[in-house]
């Protein structure tokens, strides 16, 4: 639909691959769950094989001998299946409880090293944070349980080997993801169970990020040295537990850069940041006429649009207008990213928030930040440098309301 007039800008038709550069995972939606989208990356297949050919290999012929491979395999495959439901149970339990503590969950991914639940902004207290973390682990015991005495029954009714196998291996499966998920590592559930301990015991959020970030880099240089030397004895596995340990290192340092930022922002609002009144793009002119405007105004890269009665209508970059075919004929209003495909802020939510639910990046060049239907400024990368640089030094302070 081409707008004539004073037509509203086009939904980005990219407005898809945006949130997928915002999530770092693409990802297959699988559902949602109390409005939580639920989604799966392609590296969940390799999980899911690499588990069920451990099942289908190396437990059951020797649980239940005598059965041809592809039996093996069937079985393999489903509990694997099933482990990957326990899972996202896990998963679930941590976004339920994190929405119990007014956060809002995003949304969570399953990949290649287990499931990952997205908040829009951490947890306000420690309490908050531990019982968000256990949640997880405790669910993981319960469906271990169930699943063991699942498999206890089914065994005492006399059901084949082939199916009681399974469902055991499902139950010790969840165990060792509890067990796992609790060594006090971040970004481990452990780790947060420490973070808040430390948080709880001397009321610093940054020392209880710190210390689960330290310790998740040890833990997971150990992880790694064990995997290298599994592998130079010859176990192929030991790669598996290379890359979770590398996995570990590299979260426990972008945990601890996220502390630090939390901490140096913490107290800020967005109106504290924004640049007011920036320049805008009216919606009504057309492309060449704005970009030759440009050449003597200020060098920003992304404008706000808005139509001729004032109406906020979404965000255009130069980059979009100079891909415009016909710049003569062509508006702003046509050429610009439209409202639902651009992040919205409002000038009172705390900075730390905003950053938490749109990291600003690439194909998130811009947040507008509105007062009600009006413009009230907006926030780029370059304000948010600003404040990180500016606070090393000078703690920034809220601007008081004027209007
Ligand atoms: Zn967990």
């Amino acid at each position: 639909m081409r707008a004539t007039d004073l037509g509203p800008c086009s939904r980005d038709p990219r407005g898809r691959d945006a949130e997928v550069m915002r999530t770092g995972l693409p990802s297959v939606p699988l559902g949602r769950v109390r409005g939580i989208g639920v989604g799966a990356h392609w590296s969940t297949i390799v999980a899911v094989l690499v588990m069920a050919q451990v099942v289908a290999v190396s437990v059951l012929p020797r649980a239940a001998p005598g059965h041809p491979a592809s039996a093996y395999w069937v079985a393999g495959v489903l509990a694997s299946l099933a482990f990957m439901l326990s899972l996202l149970a896990h998963e679930l339990a941590h976004a339920l409880t994190a929405q119990r503590f007014d956060i809002t969950v995003t949304r969570i991914d399953l990949w290649l090293l287990g499931g990952v639940s997205r908040l829009s902004s951490p947890p306000r207290a420690p309490r908050a944070e531990f019982l968000i973390a256990v949640a997880g682990p405790a669910t993981s015991v319960v469906v271990g349980v169930l699943a063991g005495a699942a498999g206890t029954v089914l065994a005492a009714w006399g059901a084949p080997a082939l199916v009681v196998s399974p469902v055991l291996w499902l139950a010790v499966t969840n165990g060792v993801l509890a067990v796992f998920n609790l060594v006090p590592a971040a970004p481990l559930d452990g780790g947060r169970v420490l973070a808040a301990a430390v948080w709880w015991r001397t009321g610093d959020e940054r020392r209880g990020t710190a210390v689960a970030a330290v310790a998740g880099k040890a833990f997971g240089l150990v992880l790694a040295a064990a995997g290298l030397a599994q592998v130079f004895a010859g176990a192929v596995s030991g790669l598996w537990l290379v890359l979770l340990g590398a996995y570990l290192v590299v979260s426990g340092a972008a945990e601890q850069s996220a502390g630090e930022v939390r901490h140096r922002l913490g107290g800020l609002l967005v109106r504290d940041v924004m640049t007011a009144d920036p320049m805008i793009a009216p919606g009504w002119w057309t492309v060449r006429g704005f970009l030759r405007g440009l050449v003597s105004g200020p060098h920003r890269r992304v404008f706000p649009v808005v139509s001729f009665d004032g109406t906020v209508l979404g965000v255009v970059s130069l980059a979009e207008l100079a891909r415009v075919d016909d710049p003569l004929t062509t508006r702003i209003s046509d050429a610009c990213r439209a409202l639902p495909d651009v992040p919205v802020a409002s000038p009172e939510e705390p900075l730390v928030d905003l950053l938490a639910r749109t990291p600003l990046g690439r194909g998130r060049d811009v947040v507008l930040v509105l007062r009600g239907p009006n413009l009230a400024g907006v926030v780029g990368p370059e304000d948010v440098a600003w404040a990180l640089e500016l606070s090393r030094s000078v703690p920034i302070e809220h601007h008081e309301v004027t209007s």
